[in-house]
């Protein structure tokens, strides 16, 4: 038999954090690791192409990652956004960094000459070295809208701009239902052992790749996921408020019931241990990924309750 192949669905942070364990772990058993990343918070501002999920992973496996900020790239400089600001040039409430805009140039000159993003991440992973496969979950345009009262906006003026307080009637993943997996998608996940659902942001992470046809239908292997929900909260950022849109308990039984179809194991936290998903063997286990080590422990035990 060869190595063990290891599929993981991921947001940003969460998703890179989670990555740093199972890329550690997947080091000292010899497997390979693939990340299908989330394009659905992907966004055109300035004539560039961002794609912050991405990002965020290639920039925290690549040791480029701002360690206060948590996105973006440290020892950055904000030039570019003062003389756009200057300008007036709108948008002016996203952080677009001088370093991170040099990634966002290249990605959008190759998008130019036809390249697809799946391609295009593999050049920009040249530098960064992240050690795993980073795949986009499609090549195609899949973006995350959010309905508030009569119109819709890019889930990046929700999120970033109006810091989530607008209530949210729904979200759409505009562009899915026609999109395809990226190229490496389908192969991954066809040659995977196991598929972990890292703890993403479920609304606005998870699902828009789960929204791509053919995505879903491609799990062969165990699937086990890991709760973004520690407590019935979310432990940083605003999950809370994409849940309630959505009608989802803020909670890990919550979160675990609007993946059950697809898992074999679910990890809660200990403080969570009581919770219930139907036809789901629930396994508490600590979720907080205070560090790497803590970390690669999540994964042990997600890798154990695939077998
Ligand atoms: P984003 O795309 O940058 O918002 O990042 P993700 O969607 O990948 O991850 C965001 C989610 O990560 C948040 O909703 C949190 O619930 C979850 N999260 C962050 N840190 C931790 C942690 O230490 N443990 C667990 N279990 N979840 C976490
Ligand atoms: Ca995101």
């Amino acid at each position: 038999m060869g190595c063990m192949r290891i599929v993981v669905l991921a947001g940003g942070i969460g998703g890179a954090r989670f990555l740093l364990g199972v890329r550690a772990h997947a080091k000292t058993i010899g497997a390979e690791v693939t990340a299908i990343v989330n394009v659905g918070d992907d966004v055109w501002m300035h004539g560039l192409r961002i794609c912050p999920d991405l990002d965020s992973v290639m920039y925290t496996l690549g040791d480029g990652i701002d360690p206060d900020r948590q996105w973006g790239r440290k020892n950055e400089s904000w030039n570019v956004k003062e003389e756009l600001a200057a300008y007036g040039a709108e948008p002016t409430w996203f952080g677009l960094g001088d370093r991170d805009i040099a990634t966002h140039l290249v990605r959008s000159t190759m998008l130019a000459a036809g390249e697809p993003l799946s391609a295009i991440t593999a050049r920009l992973c040249q530098r960064w070295q992240p050690g795993i496969t980073v795949l986009p979950a499609s090549d195609d345009r899949v973006e995350t809208h959010v309905v508030i009262q009569d119109r819709a906006i890019h889930f990046q003026e929700w999120w970033v701009r109006h810091k989530a307080e607008l209530p949210a009637k729904r979200f759409v993943f505009l562009g899915a239902d026609s999109a395809k997996p990226a190229a490496g998608v389908l192969d991954a996940l066809n040659a995977a052992d196991v598929v972990l659902f890292a703890p993403s942001n479920p609304v606005v992470s998870i699902a828009p790749i789960l929204a791509i046809p053919g995505i879903k239908e491609a799990f062969k292997a165990p699937v086990v996921g890991v709760s973004p929900i520690i407590g019935g909260a979310a432990v940083r950022g605003m999950a809370e408020k994409c849940l309630s849109a959505i009608g989802v308990e803020c909670s890990a039984a919550g979160v675990g019931g609007l993946y059950a179809p697809m898992l074999k194991a679910w990890l809660v936290d200990p403080v969570d241990a009581q919770a219930e998903v139907p036809g789901v063997n629930v396994v508490p286990t600590p979720l907080w990924m205070t560090d790497e080590a803590a970390t690669v422990g999540m994964v042990q035990a997600a890798l154990r309750s695939a077998e």
